[in-house]
């Protein structure tokens, strides 16, 4: 069955503008359209997966291999002293564009934004178990 088109494949398609920072043949990357940060980019694999889990080892190996490069030139462009990168997969992860994508999110001194969570307690013998039963699922 075959999806919608999301933003992004419209973007990459050259349906739709964007604010271009780089591309090659796996990613795409650009200025995010409503920005947490001035700077803020959005770095995007062409193939269109709805969350990371879904993403092809070729262009996951192309994401990861574009970052520090973007990552550095977005700090040097803005003069940020320091940046999140934020990935969200699925609606109840605050995805709201079901196409992956890794936020660069600047970050200046007079920043405000906040990603704080509670931190919990970990219950080693839980955890002991549990990193099994992933670490043996893993394919
Ligand atoms: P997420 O909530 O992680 O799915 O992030 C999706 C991001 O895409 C949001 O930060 C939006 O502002 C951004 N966005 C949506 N449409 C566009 C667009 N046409 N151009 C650039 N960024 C966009």
């Amino acid at each position: 069955m075959s999806r919608e088109k999301t933003i992004f494949t419209r973007i990459i398609e050259g349906e739709l503008p964007c604010h271009k920072l780089f591309e090659d043949e796996y990613v795409i990357a650009f200025l995010d359209i409503q920005p947490l940060a001035r700077g803020h980019t959005l770095v995007v694999p062409k193939e269109s997966a709805p969350s990371m889990d879904k993403l092809s080892a070729e262009s996951a190996s192309a994401l990861g291999r574009s970052l520090p490069s973007l990552c550095r030139a977005v700090m040097r462009a803005t003069g940020a002293t320091a940046y999140n990168l934020l990935q969200n997969n699925g609606r109840e992860a605050g995805m709201s564009v079901p196409h992956v994508h890794i936020h660069i999110i600047p970050r200046y001194p007079d920043s405000t934004h906040s990603f704080l969570w509670g931190p919990g307690e970990i219950d080693h013998s839980e955890a002991s178990k549990l990193a099994e039963a992933i670490s043996a699922t893993m394919d």
